[in-house]
């Protein structure tokens, strides 16, 4: 029987897992389908506090999980498939690998995943001027041209944070109209650094000689017509999806968009023992340190959870 099981290896489930090891509780962690998380394909992290020379993000990563297996941490490389309530209040967790575990809490930390367009090249050009987060690598493009990709409130809010930076920003949409609330697009019409490209759907990334972002390839989707959009870098802000399919017939409760559902400002779920922390249930601020933030109140919420039943 463990004490606590953490799945995921991102900012909430290390910082849960440092948190819970300094408590005796003796975590094993299962690090699933990208261990690190969303961090290990970024390349610098300016905005965590304590690094004010920036650190690369799998080096965080990595010390992150060094931090937790320094105080006991123990890791396995498989996957969650399953995570069930048994009849006696303890939970059984299982894996692809075939391992079944018994345990009293687990802290779910699966992340979300950022969508992609699924075009060619695009897996390879991730940290060569095509990224997902505006926060994260909007300062590295100043004075040039950049698009964003997307229609709706992380679309309108990352154009008109990168306006800080770069020269022009693109904001390129696939309708006629913004899908995101009537302030942030507003805001985001409104500033002349922004200029928006409507009906046009992305086909193709274009590189320099050095594999580095040079344009994007375009399709008016009334017209029909093509066109090049010069570019130095792609900021791709159409959703992210919770990693949470493993939790479907668990009982978990889940929002409609499938991320899991925390009371309160706790971070139980609807299950007794079963907790969640980080980008998993949160679609709004989605940031490493806020993810760790919340890693560290499930860590806290699984030992009070586990003094109670000791009683
Ligand atoms: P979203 O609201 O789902 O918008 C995704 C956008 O991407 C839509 O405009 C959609 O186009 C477009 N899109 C989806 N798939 C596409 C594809 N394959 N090709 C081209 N375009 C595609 O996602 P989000 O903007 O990340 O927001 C998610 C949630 O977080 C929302 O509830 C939002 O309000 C919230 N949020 C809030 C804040 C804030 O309040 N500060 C900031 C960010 C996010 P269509 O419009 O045509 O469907």
């Amino acid at each position: 029987m463990e004490d606590v099981i953490i799945i995921g290896t991102g900012c909430a489930g290390w910082t849960s897992a440092i948190y819970t090891a300094r408590a005796n509780l003796n975590p094993l962690v299962i690090a699933g389908e990208q261990p690190g998380g969303q961090l290990t394909t970024t390349t610098e992290v300016e905005n965590f506090p304590g690094f004010p020379d920036g650190i690369m993000g799998p080096e965080l990563m990595m010390r992150m999980q060094q931090q937790a297996e320094k105080f006991g941490t123990r890791v396995e490389y498989d996957l969650v498939t399953s995570v069930s309530e048994n009849s006696d209040g303890t939970l059984t967790v299982k894996t692809v690998g075939g391992t079944e575990y018994l345990t009293k809490t687990a802290i779910i930390a699966t992340g979300a995943s950022p969508r992609w367009l699924n075009i060619d090249r695009e897996k390879e050009l991730v940290g060569h001027g095509l990224t997902s987060c505006a926060t994260c690598d909007g300062a590295f493009y100043p004075d040039v041209p950049v698009c964003v990709i997307g229609g709706g409130d992380s679309a309108c809010e990352e154009a008109s944070f990168l306006t800080k930076f770069a020269s022009k920003v693109y904001l390129i949409h696939r309708r006629d109209e913004l899908r995101a609330s009537q302030i942030m697009a507003e805001r985001a019409l409104a500033n002349k650094k922004i200029e928006p490209v409507w009906n046009t759907e992305v086909k193709e990334y274009l590189t320099d000689d050095e594999g580095e972002m040079r344009a994007v390839k375009v399709v008016n989707n009334q017209t029909g017509e093509e066109s090049e959009i010069e570019v130095k870098c792609v900021f791709v802000a159409i959703g992210h999806d919770p990693n949470t399919d493993f939790l479907a017939g668990s009982g978990v409760a889940l929002d409609d968009d499938g991320y899991v559902l925390q009371d309160g400002h706790s971070t139980n779920s609807n299950i007794p023992g079963v907790f969640s922390a980080g980008d998993v249930s949160d679609h709004v601020y989605r940031q490493a340190i806020t993810a760790a933030g919340n890693g560290c109140q499930a860590a806290l919420d699984a030992e009070r959870y586990i003094a109670a039943l000791e009683g």
